[in-house]
């Protein structure tokens, strides 16, 4: 009977399972072997590489997250140059691609691009090869050939090529690199990538496979729906596409966030202090929400000596170009840039990324900073944060799903307490299935290394706000009413000194009545908490655009109605509602390659008088 039960089990093993894919048992094993070192240069597998050529060779549908610098393209361009056909590969940027082509010009592996600016002559070539693989003619093996989406959508001609090729079996796999692009929810989507429902529905005997480093669940769930692949099977099933990951979170990045100074001179120079004193002579990028941004932290940076170009998405290519080529020879050491920089590029010494303001979602950030320390080596991700920031953010970005995407951001730098190895595993990990086989047996495991790691525990003591948030609730509850529009600042001058200025005239409020009193925190950590209070829905948030840009208007929100009932003598000292505030008038540590020192960082309250300063106020720093 056990003898059956276990021909039964084996049985279903056999009938159900797809093979190990993480293994050498397959008799294309050793040509895959030989043409990684030979070719390819690489000496071992990393991550999940092996397993992810492998059932690509097998011909399976791929999805597969590894972090940036992990190697995603070794993971097709092996199987396609050990293949005979051609393998396509559709990528969101003409830098990406040539980056590419040139990397695998060096090794001499054959490639090709196809895109909007590819001249006739260089595609009347490519298609002729295209031509003699299909008909079996002598040629050398053309490996891969990118392409942007647009191309593909655009061209019925080079459709039917590849309908041909397909019909011929000559067309290995569809290869969609950056594929979080084709999610709304993602934190670079393009239309383009919409389109690529057709690679299925035009040829639904080709594999695809989905490449990127960033996927949360439900851009996982966009992903096999736009590019209409099978469900992802769990359990190493035969039927289904194949779910690969790999550890997301890179031991030698040292995550912090530091508290910005509110004005930006102070921030520039505080970010300058610290490139000198951690960085001298690094490669390193700095991002910035904007191009006004960039080009002034850039100049600060070049004032003080450091070697700096900015970038945007409005430069001219050539600029780009030469801009790339000046710092990948080291001739610029540091670049300011919008997010527009470095989809892909492949830097390996980038010994700091510091993003000058937060990122539209946790996605970008984790991407963006990913870009440091390829090579393996030590490297800092630092962030700087002030709470002005999430309110010009939410005013960029001025929708529901753009604010969805924002929250995730806010509750990263607001997190003074949990290891960051641990709030971006809960972020990206989909079920604790997945989560346990990307993060392997230590899953839990604080680094031990990041800025929450290394602050002492009396500093991650919470502190309980109850009693101020009730009264932020009761301020905004009363003033805002009969369409009357109040800013966050304003709301912070009413709730710290009962006066605004609103419409060029002054404003009072009677704070004892309204709310028991004056809120007594300073500035800083009444936004920090407005901004907390967002994400759990106890404000609302309304934008407005005028001519100058968009106004950010705050009032209670959905949840607040829960406190509105309670009395202050309740809520004063109950606890409910604990708050770690970023250190920032203590002494600030920072951890440059994991090792702890300290800087002293002393901020004086505000200048009164200007108070009533309509955009940055002057702080002092002693
Ligand atoms: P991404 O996952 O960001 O697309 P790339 O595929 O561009 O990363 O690879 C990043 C770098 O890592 C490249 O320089 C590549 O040659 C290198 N690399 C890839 N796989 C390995 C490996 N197994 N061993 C050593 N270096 C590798
Ligand atoms: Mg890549």
């Amino acid at each position: 009977e056990l003898e059956q039960q276990n021909r039964d089990i084996d049985e279903e093993l056999q009938v159900n399972n797809s093979p190990n894919y993480d293994s050498e048992e397959f008799a294309w094993a050793r040509s895959l072997r030989t043409a990684m070192r030979e070719t390819f240069k690489i000496k071992e597998y990393r991550l999940c590489q092996r397993a992810v050529c492998n059932a690509n060779v097998d011909g399976r549908d791929i999805v597969c997250v590894m972090p940036t610098g992990g190697g995603k393209s070794l993971t097709y361009q092996l199987p396609a140059f050990c293949g005979t056909g051609v393998t396509v590969v559709i990528s969101p940027l003409i830098s990406l691609i040539s980056d590419q082509i040139m990397h695998l010009k060096e090794l001499n592996v054959l490639a090709a691009k196809l895109t909007g600016s590819t001249s006739a002559s260089e595609s009347q070539q490519i298609h002729d090869r295209l031509e003699n693989l299909i008909h079996g003619r002598p040629d050398r093996h053309l490996a891969l050939l990118y392409v942007t989406p647009e191309k593909l959508s655009k061209s019925a001609n080079f459709r039917a090529l590849l309908q041909e090729l397909a019909d011929n079996r000559k067309l290995e796999r569809f290869v969609v690199d950056e594929a979080h692009c084709v999610s709304t929810m993602g934190h670079d989507f393009r239309t383009d990538y919409r389109e690529l429902n057709i690679l299925r529905k035009y040829y639904p005997s080709v594999p695809i496979m989905a490449l990127t480093a960033t996927c949360p669940p439900k851009v996982l769930d966009d992903l096999v729906e736009v590019l209409c692949l099978k469900p992802i099977c769990k359990g190493n099933k035969l039927d289904g596409t194949l779910y690969f990951t790999a550890p997301l979170y890179r031991p030698n990045l040292h995550y912090s966030v530091l508290a910005k100074p509110p004005q930006s001179k102070k921030a520039y120079s505080i970010l300058v202090e610290y490139i000198l004193e951690h960085h001298e002579g690094h490669c390193g990028v700095i991002y910035c929400t904007s191009k006004k941004q960039a080009e002034e932290v850039a100049t600060s940076l070049q004032e003080a000596g450091i070697k700096t170009g900015f970038y945007h998405a409005e430069k001219e290519e050539h600029e780009k170009e030469s801009l790339h080529g000046q710092w990948r020879r080291g001739e610029i050491k540091v670049i300011c840039a919008t997010t527009a920089f470095g989809m892909g590029i492949d830097k390996q010494d980038v010994r700091f990324v510091i993003h000058h303001s937060i990122s539209k979602s946790l996605d970008g950030y984790y991407q963006e900073s990913g870009r440091a320390g390829r090579d393996g080596k030590d490297a800092d991700c630092v962030l700087f944060y002030r709470p002005q920031d999430a309110w010009t953010l939410a005013g960029m970005v001025n929708s529901p799903t753009g604010n969805e995407r924002l929250f995730p951001m806010f509750n990263f730098v607001h997190d003074a307490v949990e290891c960051r190895r641990l709030q971006f595993a809960n972020y990206f990990s989909h079920s604790a299935e997945l989560a346990l086989s990307a993060w392997g047996n230590d899953a839990m495991d604080p680094c031990g290394h990041c800025d929450n790691c290394i602050r002492s525990g009396s500093e991650k003591e919470g502190r309980d706000v109850t009693l101020e948030i009730w009264q932020l609730v009761k301020l905004m509850q009363a003033v805002c009413v009969c369409g009357s529009r109040y800013t966050a600042q304003q709301i912070v001058e009413l709730a710290r000194k009962g006066a605004t200025r609103k419409n060029a005239s002054a404003e009072t409020v009677d704070m004892e009545r309204v709310c028991g009193g004056l809120i007594k925190l300073d500035k800083e950590d009444i936004e920090f908490l407005l901004v907390w209070m967002w994400t759990k829905g106890y404000v609302a948030v309304k934008c407005q655009q005028n001519q100058y840009g968009t106004n950010v208007y705050i009032s209670a929100g959905s949840m607040a109605a829960q406190l509105l009932p309670w009395s202050k003598e309740e809520v004063s000292g109950s606890g409910c509602m604990m708050v770690t505030f970023l250190p920032k008038s203590r002494k600030e540590k920072i951890t440059p390659n994991g090792k702890e020192k300290c800087r002293e960082v002393v901020v004086d309250d505000y200048d009164e008088d200007a108070m009533f300063a309509d955009d940055e106020v002057e702080i002092t720093y002693l």
